[in-house]
């Protein structure tokens, strides 16, 4: 089982990977966790998307794309695996299918997750308390707002046009929102 899964910031993505990552006993590989990790532990890959995603913009491409070949190249991703946040660009959308194809596998299912805007910015305001994340301030959330429009949004087409996109509503309790991801993926054809 390949999926990614897509939604603005502050769609409840992190939690919902885990959760379904866990149901097919894949790992969930969330790209913004493994920059937070490289952060907290000063690595060269830390120091460069620190100020990035301070700012709320975009690792470079190149720099994400090289770390997410990286990831998906460990023994425990060889039966599948979860992507939460990646793919966020047209040339990361290129290259995952890229390193995918090179496996001879595809990709199952890119389930979006749809969420009112206010609630969004609600969520990562409470978020900003809990985890004292530097990205969550209100300036910053707008930009990663406008930059996920921009950027990340047109991606659904291109999913919704290879016929695997799954829409799914990311309002309401996390319980519900998980099972409907369930319900979605139970139309898919496991590969
Ligand atoms: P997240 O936890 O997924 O919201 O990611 C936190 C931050 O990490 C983002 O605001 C970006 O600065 C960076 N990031 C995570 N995933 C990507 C990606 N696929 N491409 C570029 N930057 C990313």
């Amino acid at each position: 089982m390949r999926l990614i899964l897509m939604g603005p910031p502050g769609a409840g993505k992190g939690t919902q990977a885990k959760f379904v990552a866990d149901h097919f006993g894949i790992p969930a590989i969330s790209t913004g966790d493994i920059f937070r990790a490289n952060v907290s532990q000063g690595t060269p890959l830390g120091v460069e998307a620190k100020r990035y995603m301070d700012a709320g913009e975009y690792v470079p491409d190149k720099v994400t794309n090289l770390m997410v070949r990286n990831r998906i190249d460990e023994p425990d991703a060889q039966p599948g695996f979860l992507l939460d946040g990646y793919p966020r660009t047209l040339a990361q959308v290129e290259e995952l299918d890229g390193m995918i194809a090179f496996t001879g596998h595809r990709l199952d299912a890119a389930v979006v997750l749809t969420v009112d805007d206010d609630e969004i910015v609600q969520r990562l305001l409470q978020r900003a308390q809990v985890e004292g994340r530097a990205d969550d301030t209100e300036e910053v959330i707008r930009r990663r707002q406008e930059l996920y429009a921009q950027e990340t949004e047109p991606l659904i087409d291109v999913y919704r046009k290879h016929g695997i996109l799954l829409e799914v509503d990311g309002m309401g309790d996390v319980e519900v929102v998980t099972q409907r991801i369930f319900d979605a993926l139970d139309v898919i054809p496991e590969s």
